[in-house]
Order: structure tokens, then C-alpha cells, then sequence
């Protein structure tokens, strides 16, 4: 079992530390593709898994869940969350026993999902879908002084609803003079490269746990793919995310960090609940 660089109480009190140095924008990988982002007094947690239900949901199939890390901390302590987005509805992804506990520690925070998947996602919380807000690519939103610019993810291919909506999506999140892109899960399609250097990444968050079909799951960037990636969209720093949780989907982060050093491009591979600040020395200016 793979344990965190912090859990729990020491987790929760690096996390306060951040106050410390307000300028800074602070992240920490929380397992899979969920992070935790901190700017000045804004808090904003993508893609959370912090439970088992997988485990739980697969144990008797030949399909098992087996977590590869221990959890670094329960949802339930996390507070101070403008907030939270889902990416696409898989339980990685959109994780109901995470949500829920966050939604009751956090009454005003702001759940932000993809359109396509609102009705699914009310369901699956068990709230009333006003209770979400909905964001489609192509569109920017401002929610909880947090800028959200959707665009579309291709698991593994871009999938869109009978209203054209995408099922899968990846953001942009401008918090401050910082930027954020969190790919969701995804591979390369056609464009998404030139779409993407639309904007000034500072911090690119993205899969490397690749495709297989004998996995039985949609696949995602192999880790040199994720690394040419960023650096084709001049990302400040690229992070990879999608490993070390289940025994039957992950990958080393070997060969992304082979890549982007033989590429030029920086990168930073975290361990879980480890922090990464980026600070104000290190804002670029627009290209
Ligand atoms: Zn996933």
C-alpha cells in the first residue's frame, strides 16, 4: 500500500498553512485526478475520489477495485470549498459518498458539472439538479470568483448527448492571475492542442495511465503523450494524475518524466497529498 507524503491532521494542517503565503497558488494531489487547489482565500477541489466505493462496488466481480494507496483524507474534514467540479460522470470522477460529505461540510459550495451529465450527476447525489451548475465546452463561466473555461475531453473518443453536449470535458480554472488546466480523462484528438494554447497554462494536470482493451475501461494519455502534450501548449508545468489507485489501471510515471526532460518541458510528479506552490516569481507574462 502506497502511503501518502501526508494524510489526515497533517494533510489538513499543510493545507491551512498555505494562508501563510497568500500570492502563492498552492495544489495537492489527492489520489487519482483529484486535486485540491488554494489561492489567497479561494479553495477549489477537482475530480475527488475519497472513498472506497469502487472498491466496494466491484469486490465480488472479476473487476476488482483493488486501491493501491491508503486514502489521504476524508471528505468530510475538508473545508472552506468554493468549489467543486466533476469532469464526467465516471465514480472516479463524480464519487457520490465524496460529494455528499463535501456538499454537507461546505452548504454554499458550488458543484459544477458537465450539461450533459447534470440530470445523472442530481441523481446520483440525490439532490435537486438547481443544486448544480452546468457548464458545456466552449463556454466560461465565473462561479465562486473562479473562472471556468470548458473544453471537450475525448474518452477515448468525444462523446456528445442527443442536445450535442459533451459527456466528457476537461477545464481551464483562471483563479486569480493563475491558470489551471485539468484535462479530465482523455487522449489527443484532432485540435485539442491548438484550442488549448488559447490560453497562458501555467499548471497543466493530466492522465498517464494510457489504453489498454483487455482493461475494459476508456483509456486515457500515455505519459510521453501527456508530456508532448503540455509542452506543445507551453504549459508552465505539467503534473501528471491517473496512477497509483486501482492495481488493474495504472502506470509509472517513468516515462512521462523521461519525455518531458528529453522535451524541454518542466514537470513535477507529486506524491499524494504532497504540495506543489507555484510562486508570483514564477507568473509569465502573456506570449
Ligand atoms: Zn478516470
Amino acid at each position: 500500500m502506497i502511503v501518502p507524503r501526508l494524510v489526515d491532521d497533517r494533510l489538513l494542517a499543510d493545507i491551512e498553512d498555505a494562508r501563510r503565503d497568500p500570492d502563492g497558488l498552492h495544489l495537492w494531489w489527492l489520489g487519482q485526478s483529484g486535486f485540491l487547489v488554494h489561492w489567497r482565500d479561494r479553495r477549489l477541489l477537482i475530480d475527488p475520489y475519497l472513498s472506497d466505493s469502487l472498491t466496494e462496488k466491484y469486490a465480488a466481480t472479476d473487476k476488482p477495485h483493488e486501491r493501491m494507496s491508503q486514502l489521504v483524507v476524508d471528505p468530510a474534514r475538508l473545508d472552506a470549498i468554493d468549489l467543486v467540479t466533476s469532469s464526467h460522470n465516471h465514480t472516479d470522477h463524480l464519487d457520490g459518498p465524496t460529494l455528499t460529505a463535501v456538499m454537507r461540510a461546505n452548504p454554499e459550495v458550488e458543484v459544477l458539472v458537465p450539461a450533459a451529465n447534470r440530470q445523472f450527476a442530481a441523481e446520483r447525489l440525490a439532490v435537486s439538479s438547481d443544486r448544480l451548475v452546468e457548464i458545456d465546452a466552449g463556454e466560461t463561466l465565473t462561479t465562486a470568483a473562479i473562472t471556468v473555461h470548458a473544453v471537450p475531453a475525448a474518452h477515448e473518443a468525444v462523446e456528445r448527448d442527443a442536445e450535442g453536449r459533451c459527456r466528457f470535458l476537461g477545464y481551464v480554472f483562471e483563479v486569480g492571475p493563475w491558470s489551471v488546466f485539468h484535462s479530465g480523462d482523455t487522449v489527443r484528438y484532432p485540435g485539442m492542442a491548438e484550442q488549448l494554447k488559447r490560453w497562458r497554462i501555467d499548471v497543466a494536470i493530466l492522465p498517464i495511465n494510457g489504453r489498454a482493451a483487455e482493461r475494459r475501461v476508456a483509456g486515457n494519455l500515455w505519459g510521453d503523450e501527456a508530456a508532448r502534450l503540455a509542452h506543445e501548449i507551453r504549459a508552465g508545468v505539467v503534473i501528471p494524475c491517473h496512477y497509483d489507485m486501482f492495481r488493474f489501471n495504472t502506470a509509472t510515471p517513468d516515462l512521462f518524466a523521461r519525455t518531458a526532460r528529453e522535451a524541454g518541458q518542466t514537470f513535477r510528479v507529486l506524491e499524494l497529498g504532497e504540495r506543489f506552490t507555484l510562486s508570483p516569481a514564477k507568473l509569465r507574462s502573456s506570449d
